[in-house]
């Protein structure tokens, strides 16, 4: 089975797989002691596995079940990683995985000359045998007896490459930001491809990539990220219809790839996406493009912000941020992070936002401050030089990203009001129940729909209630006029007005003919920063 992995990616990777060169960064970490142990301590889970399967786990992707005599000790090392680290220490380090591309992609042809790429893996008390796995899916080593631990261990394990690989190892803790600089400052191919420590690339997963920056090195180009179970390690296949975007809070989301962006390619999916944002973790740069638009902020700390800074940056100054969709990686999501952030997650977070929000998002940037009025609190340090970058590349404002780059964007680039919406009779406020902060927070656009976040106000039947469901930028049920004289709220589908809930809608607003009633007028707060 492994050999035949081998041959495969071999055989259609072997244009660039020889000009890799690979660095990892690493913290001085302490070691895992429960993964010294697992040499041991995983026989039995692996011998009833095999027994039942008869192929090693994980072949093909699979996912990985663990007996239930084992779940007891599998809960136990998942609190090291926030993953299942039994059943990745079980599956081979270079395990088979089926091809996922389109059909499309798999007859694709790239040129010979190619751009060689230097490949920067940054990581912070990594699991060995995920780390591992990046890297063999990367190099396509085929000696994966080696079951030894990181340090001096990996240093002789790397010397066994047959691609050259150095270790950088940073003196103190100092978050995937800065090690990344200095996995980049260290680099010499043409083209920088970073990936996270628990990744698995897959057939053919290069070449598009570096294609596509030959093409146009000011392109920042992204493969599909698959998703490896955090419980199973089962690999399934991204989408290509989803694209990156952010949310109120400027947290990274998914979201459907609108029409747009399916007619300009003309309905061919083997084409790259264009994409408002990137996840952060996987993507490949012209090395000297990187350095021309800014590298990353260096004053961003741990983790967090940078994805949207990139982001925001590439598309503001002149470059274009790509999908490309003919690319497969896969990285294992965690629900929770593994590691500390040293001054408190949400402090590390809040200040990196900041900084992105003072530097690229102009007036954008109060919307953000009204969301997260605690993030006010934060000090971000000095941004004078990134201000500085931004200037001297003539950077485009950040209402242009929105109105040419990310139209569907959850931030409205124009509105009418943001606060609350109040109710003249009753003196309440329209409430999205469930949410902690914010619930009262609603914004009347330009597009007229009144949202929260993704969330926009919906209703589909006369006299009945409104509900929040997912923005779909298409007005019909989500569309409602608001007349500032008479302040009612016109849905206008149904010709109904926006009315208070009568007992027996369990207080939910509801749509009624309109009367000029004061239950149906309502005041659109437009709030300001108080700080
Ligand atoms: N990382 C790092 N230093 C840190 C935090 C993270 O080197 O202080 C590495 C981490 O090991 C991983 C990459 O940065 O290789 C991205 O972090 P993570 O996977 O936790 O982010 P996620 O994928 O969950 O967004
Ligand atoms: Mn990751």
């Amino acid at each position: 089975m492994r050999r035949f992995v081998y041959c495969k990616v071999v055989l259609t990777t072997s244009l660039v797989w020889v000009l890799v060169d690979v660095f990892l960064l690493l913290y001085f970490s302490e070691c895992n002691k429960c993964d010294n142990k697992k040499d041991h301590s995983l026989l039995p889970a692996l011998r009833a596995v095999m027994s039942r399967t008869h192929v090693a786990p994980g072949e093909m992707g699979k996912a990985v079940v663990i007996p239930k005599d084992e779940q007891e000790k599998m809960k136990e090392l998942f609190k090291i990683n926030q993953f299942n680290l039994m059943a990745s220490d079980m599956i081979a380090l270079n395990r088979s995985l089926p091809d996922v591309r389109l059909d499309g992609c798999k007859t694709k042809t790239y040129p010979d000359d190619l751009p060689n790429t230097s490949i920067v893996i940054v990581f912070h008390n990594e699991a060995w045998s995920t780390l591992l796995r990046t890297i063999h899916s990367i190099l396509l080593v085929d000696d994966a007896s080696e079951r030894d631990f990181l340090k001096k261990k990996l240093e002789h394990h790397v010397a066994t490459l047959e691609v050259p690989m150095r270790i950088l190892r940073m003196e103190q803790r100092s978050g995937l930001i800065r090690a990344r600089l200095r996995g980049a400052a260290a680099t010499r191919g043409q083209v920088i491809t970073f990936l996270d420590a628990h990744c698995e690339c897959t057939v053919g997963w290069l070449e598009p990539l570096l294609a596509r920056i030959k093409e146009d090195r000011r392109a920042v180009v992204c493969p599909i990220i698959d998703v490896i179970s955090d419980e199973t390690f089962e690999y399934m296949a991204g989408s290509d219809m989803t694209y990156g975007g952010f949310n109120w809070k400027l947290n990274f989301r998914w979201y459907p790839v609108p029409q747009r962006e399916m007619d300009r390619r003309k309905g061919d999916r083997t084409l790259p996406v264009r994409t408002p944002t990137m996840a952060g973790g996987l993507f490949s740069i012209d090395r000297t493009y990187f350095e021309e638009i800014g590298t990353y902020d260096s004053g961003m700390d741990i983790w967090g912000g940078e994805n949207l800074e990139m982001s925001f940056r590439i598309w503001q100054c002149g470059g274009s941020l790509e999908i490309v969709t003919c690319s497969h990686v896969g990285h294992v999501f965690r629900k929770a992070t593994p590691y500390s952030f040293p001054g408190g997650t949400g402090q590390v977070i809040n200040k990196n936002n900041r900084r992105l929000a003072e530097v690229w998002m102009d007036e954008f940037k109060d919307f953000f401050y009204i969301i997260s009025p605690g993030v006010v609190r934060v000090d971000y340090g000095d941004v004078s030089s990134r201000k500085a970058l931004r200037e001297s590349l003539k950077c485009k404002p950040f209402s242009w990203y929105l109105e040419n780059i990310y139209p569907d964007s959850q931030i409205p680039r124009r509105y009418y009001s943001l606060g609350e919406i109040r109710n003249v009779e009753t003196n309440q406020c329209v409430d999205n129940m469930g949410r902690k902060e914010n619930e009262k927070v609603f914004s009347y656009t330009a597009d007229k729909e009144i949202r929260t976040d993704d969330l926009c106000l919906d209703a589909s039947r006369l006299n009945g209630p409104v509900v929040m469901l997912k923005c779909h930028h298409m007005k019909g049920n989500q569309m409602f006029e608001y007349d500032a004289e008479r302040l009612t709220l016109l849905h206008v589908n149904s010709n109904q007005c926006l009315d208070m809930p009568s007992e027996e809608d369990k207080m939910v607003p509801t749509l009624r003919d309109c009367s000029g009633r004061r239950s149906q007028q309502w005041i659109l707060r437009n709030m300001t920063l108080s700080v």
